[in-house]
């Protein structure tokens, strides 16, 4: 049985909380891989260290004076060396850092060092392993993972190792060049490393303890999900519940390795279980609820649409030769309509518009703005009589007016349209009837 663990930047921001890091880790001994992300914050206030890396090296490559920035940043890694009481020199490092940052070998070549010397530390404090990402994380030509060819690297390299650290957020095209993952991929490196080990889970610590039931700046101390779906999960995190990082659930999700989502603050904690499939019963209902505001919807009218082959194809053309892509089309007998992201329709309405007239001829065309879509996602709804019912009792209770409904086929989740001014009050009224007031 062997564990990969991956700690985020706050579980690495200072001495402190690499011990608390370094304590977990000892305290399982199947914990034998681990994925650390560079500095986080100390503070509200504080600036991570890949921040620091992207400003110090934007200054290199307009040939300024970086010295001072990338002082700062070696401050930050001594102050955790030294609280650790490690006999680790990174002189050679900074050095070599500091040459190529002259010779501007790219933005994420810079970035990418936060990880790396954090893994240094890391492997040092640990006694574990250090191998570079460079050598085992492939990139190809395009700039795509080459998820096939890691998959083979990796497992050969780690073959034999008993314990290793590997850095995250980056790895090498063919020739050598580093590239980085985007924002806050060191999720993804560990999915990665989970995958070409076949860990039997992939712990990802960060300051949490897992993913809540609903946006706590929205709902006051709202409960945690205990097991949740990769598919629920892809659900709300499309609707923008963020934890991990969205690629994160590929690489395990094809081996079925469970992700464990734990708090490096509160380790007894149980956290959230990502899994394949579970005959678990949620607590709840619902799972969790997410959502987003800045939606527009475009309501198209026309007598006999629904006898009119042809008609939504027609319509959806227009949005796709202007580019935009479209969120939900739910449909009447003579009227259809297609909400699409505010920011990027505002600027091509009027093409689209005329498109619309021009390819399908409708009657009337009437756009609405300020829109916000909630999901409320649970696999128990598929076997849950009146969850829809109660969805729309709740919110006519709680007077929002309900502009748009749609339920996926899978009977995972149920989408809400609702107006933006109205999003808060939707979401307090939804997870009070689920989760506060259970029937
Ligand atoms: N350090 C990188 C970031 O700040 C990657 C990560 O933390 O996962 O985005």
């Amino acid at each position: 049985m062997r564990k990969v663990v991956k700690f985020g930047g706050s579980s690495l921001a200072s001495a402190e909380q690499f011990k608390k890091a370094g304590d977990i880790v000892r305290a399982d001994e199947k914990r034998k891989f681990v994925v650390p992300s560079a500095p986080g914050k100390r503070n509200p206030d504080d600036t991570k260290v890949t921040d620091m890396l992207y400003a110090c090296y934007a200054l290199a490559e307009e040939g300024k004076n970086f010295k001072a920035q990338l002082a700062a940043i070696r401050e930050r890694y001594q102050e955790i060396v030294d609280g650790l009481g490690l006999q680790l020199s990174l002189d050679g490092e900074f050095e070599q850092i500091e040459k190529n940052f002259k010779d501007k070998a790219g933005d994420n070549y810079a970035a990418s060092r936060g990880e790396y010397l954090n893994g240094i530390i890391m492997a040092a404090y640990l006694h574990y392993e250090f191998v570079d990402a460079a050598e085992v994380i492939l990139f190809q030509d395009n700039g795509e993972f080459a998820a096939e060819e890691t998959n083979t690297r990796l497992r050969e390299r780690l073959q034999g190792v008993e314990a290793a650290v590997i850095p995250g957020f980056y790895g090498a095209y063919a020739d050598g060049r580093v590239k980085t993952f985007s924002r806050g991929g060191s999720d993804i490196t560990g999915s990665i490393v989970a995958r070409a080990v076949k860990a039997d889970v992939y712990e990802n610590w960060t300051d949490v303890s897992g993913f809540l039931i609903a946006d706590p700046r929205i709902i006051y101390k709202p409960e945690t999900i205990e097991t949740i779906t990769y598919k629920e999960l892809r659900e709300l995190a499309y609707m923008g519940a963020t934890v991990l990082h969205e690629d994160a659930i590929f690489p395990v999700r094809r081996e079925g390795i469970p992700i464990n989502i734990r708090n490096t603050n509160a380790p007894d904690d149980n956290g959230t279980w990502i899994v394949e499939s579970t005959c678990q019963k949620p607590k709840y209902v619902i799972t969790g609820i997410a959502g987003k505001k800045g939606f527009c919807s475009v309501n198209i009218d026309k007598d006999m649409m629904n006898s009119e082959i042809g008609f939504g194809r027609k319509v959806l053309q227009a949005f796709e030769e202007n580019g935009i892509s479209f969120e939900h089309v739910p449909s009447g007998i003579d009227t259809m309509t297609v909400f699409v992201h505010q920011d990027e329709f505002m600027h091509k309405e009027q093409q689209v518009v005329s498109g619309i007239h021009r390819l399908a001829e409708p009657d009337h065309i009437e756009i609405e703005a300020d829109l916000a879509l909630i999901a409320v996602v649970g696999r128990g709804m598929k076997s849950t009589r009146g969850t829809a019912g109660r969805i729309f009792s709740a919110l006519a209770h709680s007077n929002v007016n309900v502009k748009m409904i749609d339920q996926g086929s899978s009977e995972l989740n149920i989408i809400i349209g609702v107006a933006n001014s109205d999003f808060e009050t939707a979401i307090k009224a939804i997870y009070d009837i689920f989760v506060r007031i259970q029937i």
